[in-house]
C-alpha cells in the first residue's frame, strides 16, 4: 500500500517522509490542484488538504481526478474537523481518493457523541483500508481529558506544575485515541500520531515521551511555527533535536506565508533540515560564505542565489533523469582566505575575487582546479559546467 511507504517507521531503514499541506479552498478543484501540484513538485511526498464542507469532500476525487491527468501522483492526505463523520460518511468517493485521514481528537465531538462518531471515523478508515493519523493539538485539546487529567494531578501527594499536565494529557489523547482505535478494530500499522504545540521545550517533551511509551509512527511538527525566520528557526530548533534522537517519521514545517508568498517553502525548509543534518538528500545544496570586509560587491552573493535557484529548478528534472544528483555540492566564495579550501571540498565550487585580488574566478571540479572565469558571464558559465558535471558524473535512470 503506497501509504505504508508514506507513513514510515514499518522499518528501521525508512527514510523520513516530507509532508505538506495546502492552504487553497478545497472546493476550488482547480486551485487546489495546481497547489498540491506545486507542492508534489517541490518534492513533497505526501499533501494535506482541509475537507471541511460537503462540497470539499465532493471535489477529492475530482482533485485526484486532476492530479491524475497532470501525472502527479502524491498521496492525499484528508484533514477532517468537527463533521468528518459526516462528510466520510455521505462521500464515500472522498474515502477512497485519501490514502490517509487525519483526525483530531479534540474536535471529534463533544460529551457521548464524541466516542459514537470517533467509531464512525474508524469504521470508515477499516473499511476502505485507509490509515489515520490521529493528530493531537494544544489548540483543541480534548478539554473533557484535560479536565480528567488535572482532576487526577490534584489528588496526587505532589501534584505536577500546568506544563507538565498540558503535556500529559497531549500524550494522553494521542495514546488513548491510538488505544481506542484498535479496539475498535484499526490494525495499529494504520495508525500514526502527532501531538503539536508551538513551544519548542513542549513539543521536544511531548515527542520524547511519545516515543517512549509506543511503537506507532510519528509524525514531527511544530504548529504555528510563525513566518519567515521565526518559524523557520523554531522548527528547526525543534525538530532537530527529535530527528537526532532518530525520532520521527514524517515531518511538516508549518510556515505562515508571507502574503502572496510561495507555499512550496515549507518543502524546501523541511528538505534543508534533513539534508542539512545528513539524513536525507533532495537538492545539491550550495555552500556560500557570508561575506566580510574583503568583498565589497555583491556579485558572489547574487552568483551563490543563482546558482541555488537554478539547481532548485533543475532537479525535478534531473531527479527524474540521473541517479545521485541530489548528492552533488556546490560552493561559492567571497574571496581567497577560504574560497579555494572549501571549493576543492565540493563537487564543483568557486571562488571569486575579493577586494585587490585579481579579478579572476577560479573553478574547482572534484578538488581540482579546472578553469578560470573572468569577465561579465561568470554565472551563465558557471551553470553550463554545472550541466556538465551533472551530464558526465551521474549515469541516466535506466527506466527514464
Ligand atoms: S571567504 Fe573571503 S569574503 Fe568570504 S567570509 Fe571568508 S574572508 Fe570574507
Amino acid at each position: 500500500m503506497v501509504e505504508k511507504v508514506g507513513v514510515g517507521g514499518t522499518a528501521p531503514a525508512s527514510p523520513m517522509v516530507v509532508q505538506s499541506m495546502t492552504n487553497t479552498d478545497t472546493e476550488d478543484v482547480f486551485a487546489t490542484s495546481m497547489q498540491v501540484a506545486q507542492l508534489a513538485r517541490a518534492g513533497s511526498e505526501l499533501v494535506r488538504i482541509t475537507v471541511n464542507t460537503r462540497e470539499a469532500a465532493a471535489a477529492v476525487p475530482k482533485i485526484r481526478d486532476r492530479l491524475a491527468q497532470m501525472n502527479v501522483d502524491v498521496p492525499l492526505i484528508g484533514d477532517f474537523h468537527f463533521n468528518g463523520h459526516k462528510l466520510l460518511a455521505e462521500h464515500p468517493a472522498c474515502a477512497e481518493a485519501l490514502a490517509k485521514l487525519r483526525i483530531n481528537p479534540g474536535n471529534v465531538g463533544k460529551g457521548a457523541r464524541r466516542d459514537e462518531q470517533f467509531a464512525q471515523l474508524i469504521e470508515v478508515a477499516c473499511r476502505f483500508d485507509k490509515p489515520i493519523r490521529i493528530g493531537v493539538n494544544w489548540g483543541s485539546l480534548d478539554q473533557a481529558l484535560l479536565a480528567r487529567v488535572m482532576d487526577e494531578n490534584a489528588r496526587r501527594a505532589e501534584p505536577k506544575d500546568a506544563t507538565e499536565i498540558m503535556r500529559e494529557a497531549m500524550v494522553t489523547s494521542a495514546l488513548e485515541s491510538a488505544a481506542q482505535a484498535e479496539a475498535l478494530g484499526l490494525p495499529g500499522d494504520h495508525i500514526i500520531l502527532s501531538c503539536k504545540v508551538s513551544g519548542v521545550q513542549d513539543l521536544i517533551a511531548i515527542y520524547r515521551e511519545l516515543a517512549l511509551r509506543c511503537d506507532y509512527p510519528l509524525h514531527l511538527g511544530l504548529t504555528e511555527a510563525g513566518m519567515g525566520s521565526k518559524g523557520i528557526v523554531a522548527s528547526t530548533a525543534a525538530l532537530g533535536v527529535l530527528l537526532q534522537e532518530g525520532i520521527g517519521d514524517t515531518i511538516r514545517v508549518s510556515l505562515t506565508p508571507e502574503p502572496n508568498g510561495d507555499r512550496a517553502r515549507e518543502v524546501i525548509v523541511a528538505q534543508e533540515i534533513l539534508q542539512t543534518m545528513g539524513l536525507r538528500a533532495f537538492t545539491p545544496l550550495v555552500a556560500a560564505c557570508p561575506g566580510c570586509g574583503r568583498t565589497t560587491s555583491t556579485v558572489f552573493q547574487e552568483l551563490a542565489q543563482d546558482i541555488q535557484n537554478y539547481v532548485r529548478d533543475r532537479m525535478p528534472e534531473w531527479r527524474l533523469a540521473r541517479v545521485g544528483v541530489e548528492n552533488m555540492t556546490l560552493a561559492v566564495m567571497g574571496c581567497v582566505v577560504n574560497g579555494p579550501g572549501e571549493s576543492k571540498h565540493a563537487s564543483i565550487g568557486i571562488s571569486l575575487p575579493g577586494t585587490g585580488e585579481a579579478p579572476v574566478a577560479p573553478v574547482y571540479v572534484d578538488g581540482e582546479r579546472v578553469v578560470t572565469l573572468r569577465g561579465e558571464n561568470i554565472a551563465a558559465e558557471f551553470r553550463a559546467i554545472v550541466d556538465d558535471y551533472v551530464q558526465k558524473k551521474y549515469p541516466e535512470r535506466q527506466s527514464h
